[in-house]
């Protein structure tokens, strides 16, 4: 009998977890589901480009997973039970389920409107695909000196503040962040920063709590309002509720519980990982949703999986952060260096090289995700026929 593991989910950790857990286990005895809503897979990491009239590199799931023994289902999740290891799926034929006996939720996240009154109305958003879209739609009616005000001033709001700006040299574009501006930054890379956002003409509100949106404006908690022709939120991102719904262990913010091996601390049949997770990181300080941090976390879970059901050794490695890469237009870019736990350290790489930088970490991004299996050892060992039957037996021996 084949151990079923469904992955739901096809981003960055998803699809790096299934074509991991492929080349790790023996074909005979897995039969590995990756569960999509789309058939393709989406650069999210882009997406101010894809708003800003760049063109993607098409992936087809179909291509990428061809002969790699992963069966991809093409399908909307819409619940989980995690007492009877079900999915429940809806697609073009309707709706249907699918059984588990190991499940990787990889589901990621989307925008986090944070309940500000007029945000779902009238902000743009660039979590993914269809809102960049609709954004890049947007953008190409605005005629010159229209505002664009960008909310949020952390990693996504700089980087489509100014791929806008860099864009629409036209455009009037504004950013509003809560906090002052890249405070989190060394002195250096603030320094930076502000040299770039000045260049490209971006007007810069910090402290600016914003409270409200309207069609034509944005309104801060100091009494400001702000013309707004088109506001771009990047304000936070917030997980599916699908999560939440179920009997696992999340957190207020819905995120999965998981212990070190990204196994769902209340479920041992179920694994989270990426933005759906929350995994404790080093300083204790919950890993911030981000592929630098995801991508380690579909590593860790499917080499546990593996180990699990094979009788090898439990990864170990602690997942830890090197640099902060951020684009800032196409021509200019901010390596920021930071401590295993993110914290800024003095040390930054900017300018042109820094662009380059954070081009080719995408681009390795998105190769990975391409190519599940390529590069990796091929060790696929047997699993136990009594680990493969039941997940009690594996979670007594872990
Ligand atoms: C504009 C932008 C720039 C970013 N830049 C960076 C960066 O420079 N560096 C960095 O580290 N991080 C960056 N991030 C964050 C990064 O993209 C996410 O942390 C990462 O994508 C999380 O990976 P994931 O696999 O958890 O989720 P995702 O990559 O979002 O994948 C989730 C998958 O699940 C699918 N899915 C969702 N719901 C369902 C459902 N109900 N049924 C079926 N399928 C479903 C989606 O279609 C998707 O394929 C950026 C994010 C954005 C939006």
């Amino acid at each position: 009998m084949q151990h079923r593991i469904v992955v739901l989910g096809a981003g960055y950790t998803g699809a790096v977890a299934a074509g991991r857990l492929a080349k790790r286990l023996r074909r005979e005895d897995v039969a590995i589901t990756l569960v999509n809503a789309e058939p393709d897979f989406v650069e999210r990491v882009r997406m101010h480009q894809l708003a800003t009239g760049q063109d993607l590199k098409p992936r087809p799931f179909s291509e990428m997973f061809a002969g790699t023994g992963v069966e991809l289902r093409l399908a909307q999740v819409t619940g989980v039970d995690v007492d009877r290891k079900t999915v429940a799926v809806i697609d073009a034929n309707g709706t249907g389920q699918l059984s588990y006996d190991t499940l990787v939720y990889a589901l990621g996240s989307r925008w986090n409107a944070q309940g500000v009154p007029g945000t779902a109305e009238h902000a743009y958003e660039i979590a993914g695909r269809p809102g960049a879209l609709r954004l890049r739609e947007r953008l190409t009616r605005l005629d010159a000196g229209q505002s664009v005000v960008v909310v949020g001033g952390g990693l996504t709001g700089l980087e489509a503040a100014t791929e806008i700006a860099e864009a629409r040299p036209d455009l009037d574009v504004a950013l509003a962040a809560r906090d002052g501006l890249g405070d989190w930054l060394s002195p250096k890379g603030r320094e930076h920063l502000r040299k770039v956002l000045a260049k490209l003409r971006i007007t810069v509100y910090e402290h600016a709590a914003v409270t409200g949106v309207e069609a034509d404006r944005v309104a801060t908690a100091d009494g400001k309002a702000i013309p707004a022709a088109v506001t771009v939120w990047t304000a936070g991102f917030a997980v599916h509720p699908i999560a939440k719904a179920t009997a696992l262990e999340v957190t207020d913010s819905g995120q999965i519980v998981v212990d070190g091996t990204m196994r769902s601390v209340s479920h041992p049949d179920v694994y989270a990982i990426g933005d759906a997770a929350m995994v404790t990181g080093p300083g204790d300080k919950p890993l911030r949703m981000s592929c630098a941090s995801g991508t380690p976390t579909a590593w860790q879970a499917a080499d546990a999986i593996a180990a699990r059901l094979t009788g090898g050794k439990l990864p170990n490695v602690s997942i830890r952060y090197f640099n902060q890469c951020i684009s800032l237009g196409r021509k200019e870019g901010l390596i920021q260096y930071v401590t295993a736990d993110d914290r800024a350290l003095q040390a930054v790489l900017t300018g042109r090289l820094a662009a380059v930088y954070k081009e080719l970490i995408c681009r390795s991004a998105a190769w990975g995700v391409a190519n599940p299996t390529l590069g990796l050892p091929t060790r696929r060992r047997r699993v136990t026929r009594e680990r493969a039957a039941t997940g009690s037996a594996v979670k007594a021996s872990a």
